[in-house]
């Protein structure tokens, strides 16, 4: 896989949008390239402002829409509406704890074919979803041991 394959991807893409390729776009790339976990856009906004000073927290949304249209990222669904962008976009699956908010990928394939089959009967042209699994992460489990609470 080359390296520059998103790259040259979202300048293509942009240009047959009409859209500009400008240092701040190439930047959150650039970040989400070298991601090596989930995260917020404002945490992207702070990663991506190292390395262009002056960025703004809406060039950071609308770039990540962007993205997400393009397919580059995915959108993690989470609890109380924060949304976390993903640069993994190859099929796999979230775990979510519900105390700490940690996020990890989880390697699984079930089968989808009822989930879009529903979809479809309610008026939907499915192409992609996403399973998510709540509980309580195994740090936040041993903390909860160690302070003698029940998890
Ligand atoms: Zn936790
Ligand atoms: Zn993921």
């Amino acid at each position: 896989m080359a390296p520059t394959s998103t790259d040259e991807l979202f300048c293509t893409t942009l240009r047959a949008r009409g859209q500009r390729v400008t240092p701040q776009r190439l930047a959150i790339v650039a970040v989400l390239r070298d991601l090596d976990h989930h995260a917020t856009a404002e945490e992207l906004h702070g990663l991506v402002s190292a390395r262009v000073p002056g960025i703004s927290l809406p060039t950071v949304y609308s770039t990540l829409e962007l993205l997400e249209d393009l397919g580059a990222v995915r959108r993690v669904a989470n609890d109380g509406g924060t949304a976390l962008f993903d640069a993994r976009t190859d099929e796999h699956h979230h775990a979510i704890c519900r105390r700490c908010g940690t996020v990890v990928d989880i390697e699984a394939s079930p089968d989808q074919s009822a989930l879009m089959e529903a979809a479809r009967s309610a008026g939907f042209a499915p192409d992609d979803a996403q399973v998510v699994v709540r509980g309580i992460c195994g740090a936040c489990r041993a903390a909860g041991v160690a302070a003698g609470a029940s998890a």
